[in-house]
């Protein structure tokens, strides 16, 4: 039977992962794989991460099974980190949280508890979104639908097409949106734009899906969250999945939640038996140890100021690294604007630069970078700027 089996084609950025990692050339740079990396070009494990899990060694007194909705400390701090403590969403007892195997495994779940409320359920997806969304969406069985998102042309939102794509979504789908820090694109929308996305979700009655998995990464902590809270705050129902991969530094140990906002307290207790049941048909119970080391984290103030240090350094590098690519490609004469990578935030951009460049860039120059021209801002640092920026404007010319 096996014999059977077709050759799939791979994940893009895997693939480039794989030839990045055998490419000899010393002055190799990494722009492709979306995971943050310090000045030394270096993926720590964050210092408050390493002290709560000295603590978890010490207080772990069993290794039983953990129950299907995961660690429920968690996920009471996840909720308030998302719509912020005291939101009439949590007052109200109108959500229930399951911490998930990565933001990947929220979304997978998520997907589930779609098809179970509503098996004709086409899920509408950002064009361009993070690929994993449609294989994963259309595996879980969900049709997928595009609309229209970023303008190549303008390189920015094409809110326009945005909207008039949105205005013909039927009540009973779902729309995916990203919380901030857009993959690929790095375009958010602004609070007006989150306002009237709210507006036509209530008017089309359908139902928004936030996917946020760089909380902490574009503008902070609450900045990030604030157009999520708003259309919490006037739809009767939505679902929040998250990932504590980017803004934990806990890629590996996979940790994230997903939360389904219900219009009542009753909804939602029917809500969750639901989604339970969806996780226990797919992985039975997660695995604990993220969810732990978050938990210890939040209910401590010191390892709490300690990792909004430390994610505020992430942010701010990335950040910082936005104006330098500008500033260092006008050095070496470069005349295209690039003034739109700062209005865009988070760890990625695209440079909008074309295939055959792109394609330069990893021959003749070992800059790996995904084919959309996708770049992973973090995978810049000091050594290296300056000769991404030459080499970028070698291509160019
Ligand atoms: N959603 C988006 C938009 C992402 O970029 C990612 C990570 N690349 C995820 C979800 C999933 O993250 P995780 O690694 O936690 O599964």
């Amino acid at each position: 039977m096996f014999a059977q089996l077709q050759p799939v084609a791979t994940d893009p950025i895997l693939g480039l992962m794989a030839a990045y990692k055998e490419d000899p050339n010393p002055n190799k740079v990494d722009l492709g794989v979306g995971v943050y990396k310090d000045e030394q070009g270096h993926t720590a494990v964050l210092k408050c991460v390493k002290q709560a899990e000295a603590l978890r060694l010490k207080q772990e007194d069993s290794k039983t099974y953990i129950g299907m909705a995961g660690d429920l400390s968690f996920n009471g701090h996840i909720e308030k980190l998302a719509f912020g403590v005291g939101h009439q969403v949590l007052l109200a007892n109108r959500v229930t949280t399951a911490h998930t195997p990565g933001g990947t495994g929220a979304l997978r779940v998520a997907a589930e508890f779609i098809k179970k409320a509503n098996p004709n359920a086409t899920i509408w997806v950002t064009s361009p979104t993070w690929a994993n969304h449609i294989s994963l969406f259309k595996a879980a069985g969900l049709n997928v639908k595009e609309y229209r998102y970023y303008d190549y042309d303008t390189k920015g939102l094409n809110e326009d097409g945005m909207f008039a794509d949105l205005a013909t979504v039927p009540a009973g789908d779902v729309v995916l949106v990203h919380a901030c820090c857009h993959n690929p694109s790095g375009m958010d929308l602004t609070f007006a734009q989150w306002q009237r996305f709210t507006a036509v979700a209530k008017e089309r009655g359908f139902t928004p899906l936030v996917d946020m998995a760089y909380q902490g990464f574009g503008s902070g902590l609450d900045e990030d969250a604030k157009g999520l809270r708003h259309l919490a705050d006037h739809v009767d129902e939505m679902i929040l999945c998250s990932s504590c991969s980017k803004n934990f530094g806990l890629y590996r140990e996979r940790i994230g939640a997903v939360s389904i906002v219900a219009v009542d307290s009753k909804v939602a207790d029917v809500a969750r038996v639901n989604l339970l049941s969806v996780v226990r048909s797919i992985y039975s119970m997660p695995p604990a140890h993220g969810a732990i080391i978050v938990a210890n984290i939040l209910d401590s103030k010191e390892l709490t100021a300690l990792w909004h240090e430390e994610l505020a350094e992430m942010r701010n590098r990335i950040n910082s690294y936005r104006q330098l690519i500008i500033d260092k490609l006008a050095a070496q004469g470069v005349q295209q604007d690039f003034s739109f990578i700062t209005r865009q935030h988070g760890m990625f951009s695209f440079l909008g630069i074309n295939k055959e460049q792109i394609g330069r860039l990893r021959n003749d120059f070992s800059i790996y970078m995904v084919d959309s021209s996708r770049v992973s801002i973090a995978g810049l640092n000091h050594s290296n700027i300056d000769y991404f920026a030459k080499s970028v404007a070698t291509v160019l010319k």
